[in-house]
């Protein structure tokens, strides 16, 4: 039975991608998808770029993050000086083969009845945050998938849309299996691999059965010191290695 393991915004965090996948493997998983940002913040880009473009290679989903168009851009003078930092650092650990990867990411995949895309189904090169049920629905909308996973907002969260038009959300209890019944559509955001931002340091990803037509979201704790000591180590800001251990 097919069981997808959806992982976002990895962040360059070498090891929570090692906790993710480990826990993933061992949950049985036979497919991935990645849903961008695999760099910035993280002391760990090419690590996490070379395991990505491997399991790409092997039949993995992976779409564009805007960490990783920025890392392929470079940094522009009208942004922050710590974001532009973190940029151009990030540019100078990857090797022009790493770049190309990154650069033919696409912003959006369609399998069968799901859509994987970083920050929403309505303008996928826009970065729009989806940060409630009326940017859910606008999401939805766009798309006739019965299934949306998405990105970008670092917090694990649920919507759904019915054939009435009603929509609902919630924030998914980890670990227990979620029924996600083809009669309603669904938007899944698993959270954040490489920096969750909802108070728990430890990693998330999601578990997809699409022939159960369910889901579980998982934490996974991981080794946050060595990540945030190899990110001071580095001479990224102070406050992306904090940040780490509160999960903010
Ligand atoms: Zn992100």
């Amino acid at each position: 039975m097919t069981k997808i393991a959806v992982v976002t915004d990895l962040h360059a965090n070498r090891e929570a991608v090692e906790a993710v996948f480990a826990h993933a493997r061992a949950q049985g998983a036979t497919e991935w998808a990645f849903l961008g940002d695999f760099v910035g913040y993280g002391a760990d880009p090419a690590w996490v770029v070379d395991q990505v473009r491997e399991m790409v290679d092997a039949g993995a989903v992976a779409v564009c993050g805007n960490h990783d168009e920025a890392a392929v851009i470079g940094s522009t003078p009208q942004m922050r000086p710590e974001a532009r930092m973190v940029i151009d650092w990030t540019r100078a650990q990857l090797d022009p083969g790493q770049l190309d990867f990154l650069a033919a990411l696409p912003f959006q995949v369609q399998r069968d009845d799901v859509l994987y895309v970083h920050a929403n189904a309505f303008a996928p090169s826009q970065w729009e945050y989806v940060q409630g049920r009326a940017d859910a629905v606008r999401s939805i909308h766009a798309t006739s998938c019965h299934y949306t996973f998405c990105g970008h907002v670092h917090e694990p969260r649920l919507y759904h849309l019915g054939a009435t038009g009603k929509a609902g959300d919630f924030s998914p209890t980890p670990e227990v299996a979620i029924p996600l019944p083809g009669y309603r559509q669904w938007l899944v955001i698993p959270g954040s691999a490489g920096q969750p931002r909802d108070g728990n340091p430890a990693a998330c990803y999601a578990m997809f059965e699409p022939d159960a037509q369910r889901i579980t979201y998982h934490r996974v704790p991981y080794d946050h010191e060595s990540a945030a000591a190899k990110i001071r180590a580095a001479g990224l800001p102070e406050r992306l290695a904090a940040r780490l251990a509160e999960g903010v």
